[in-house]
């Protein structure tokens, strides 16, 4: 499904300097597979995201994305495969506050083009799946971070995606909601889409297939690990 390799990615500071963030990054994720990535603040973690998303752009390696290679790509290619393969879910929900929750599900139906009438009744449809059919009429601000983060769950199914990437999905929630959320995007995995969730919370990551480690712009392989951790026990 995802096969990164060498991927270099570099930040511009000011005009003279460059960041270093990904190091020469290979990676690959099977069609499929529930995993999390974990890794101190500033490892790369939400750089390496907005790859994969295609959302922003690498310097140099190759990224291929369901046989497809994703590289110096047009914006308008950009946001067909991004359409086609990808649902975004953020920390911070990113939901539109003056629209309802059934017309933030239905947004990416709009973009396509999909009439009102239309796009709103397979919202509904994406609402009752996360349990929130009877809130289709509430604002945001009239809902809990519970049930935002599953409004923006729903967003993302709804262009039927075959990856979800969730930055940090439930870093802004207690435990007990976090836990729902995660059972959400567990029952999700179980219909069959890859999952990529980054975060910081043990607790989400041991809930995944298989944890990857970000260290010095680089994954930190599984067997390498275990040994510095049993060294540093
Ligand atoms: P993480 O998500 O692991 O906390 P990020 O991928 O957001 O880390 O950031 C990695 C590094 O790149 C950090 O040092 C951050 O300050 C820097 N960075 C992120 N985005 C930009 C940007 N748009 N311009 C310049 N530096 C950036
Ligand atoms: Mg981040």
């Amino acid at each position: 499904m995802i096969h990164l390799r060498g991927i270099h990615k570099y930040y511009a500071i000011g005009n003279k300097s460059k960041l270093h963030v990904l190091k020469g990054m290979d990676l690959d994720i099977h069609p499929g597979e529930l995993v999390s990535i974990m890794g101190s603040s500033g490892s790369g973690k939400s750089t390496l995201l907005n790859i994969l998303g295609i959302l922003d752009d690498y310097d140099a390696g190759e990224y291929q994305l369901n046989h497809t290679l994703i590289k110096n790509l047009s914006a308008s290619k950009a946001a067909y495969y991004r359409n086609q393969f990808i649902g975004f879910v953020f920390q911070s929900f990113n939901l539109l506050s003056f629209k309802n929750a059934m017309e933030n599900v239905a947004l990416p139906l709009y973009y396509q083009k999909v009439s009102r009438r239309k796009r709103n009744k397979i919202a509904l449809e994406y609402l009752d799946r996360v349990g929130l059919r009877d809130w289709a009429e509430h604002s945001p601000n009239e809902l809990s971070g519970g049930q935002k983060q599953r409004v923006a769950l729903a967003r993302a199914l709804i262009s039927q995606p075959k990856v979800i990437l969730a930055d940090e999905p439930t870093g802004a929630l207690d435990s007990k909601t976090s836990q729902e959320v995660m059972d959400l995007l567990k029952s999700i995995h179980q219909q069959g889409i890859t999952i990529i969730i980054v975060t910081h919370e043990a607790e989400v990551a041991h809930q995944t297939d298989r944890i990857i480690r970000l260290r010095d712009g680089l994954i930190v392989n599984e067997a390498e690990y275990s040994a510095v951790s049993t060294a540093n026990s």
